[in-house]
């Protein structure tokens, strides 16, 4: 058994409760969404995502996943021999993640707005350095044509 907290009281309650013991809350299945990773690598590898011990398909780099849950559910993702898990319930987001240092997969629960905020910051990163490929790219052409003449 496994403790989640309650969306509505914030409360401990069990994660197959299907009703909140201290406020009276229900929860209903609906669903959740998982964001592929938006860190860039030099293999994009991508991740086999499993629930209830189930595989139920893949999701690429910046890729979206909707998948629908009843209540709680645990959801396992693997890449190669990296694999994490959590519990979700209806409404969750998950994001996708490596640590560059540990080189561990991680899953982070959060919602909409975190999602869409990684994805833009991750475009902006992206921006930058092709605008720092484009500058560099311009001093080496100049650089050659004054040596040449
Ligand atoms: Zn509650």
């Amino acid at each position: 058994m496994s403790l989640i907290k309650c969306p509505n009281c914030e409360n401990e309650i069990d994660s197959f409760a299907s009703k909140c013991p201290h406020c009276g809350f229900e929860r209903k299945s609906g669903k959740v969404t998982i964001i592929g990773y938006t860190e860039k690598f030099a293999l994009n590898p991508s991740v086999s995502v499993f629930k209830n011990g189930v595989e139920i398909g893949e999701v690429e780099p910046k890729g979206k996943m909707e998948i629908d849950v009843e209540k709680v559910c645990e959801l396992q993702f693997k890449c190669g021999l990296r694999s994490t898990n959590c519990f979700v319930t209806p409404n969750d987001w998950v994001l996708l993640s490596f640590n560059r240092t540990t080189g561990e997969l991680n899953a982070t629960i959060t919602d909409e707005y975190h999602c869409q905020n990684s994805i833009s910051q991750a475009e902006k990163s992206d921006k930058k350095r092709i605008g720092c490929a484009i500058i560099i790219i311009i001093i080496l052409l100049y650089l050659a044509y004054s040596y040449l003449s």
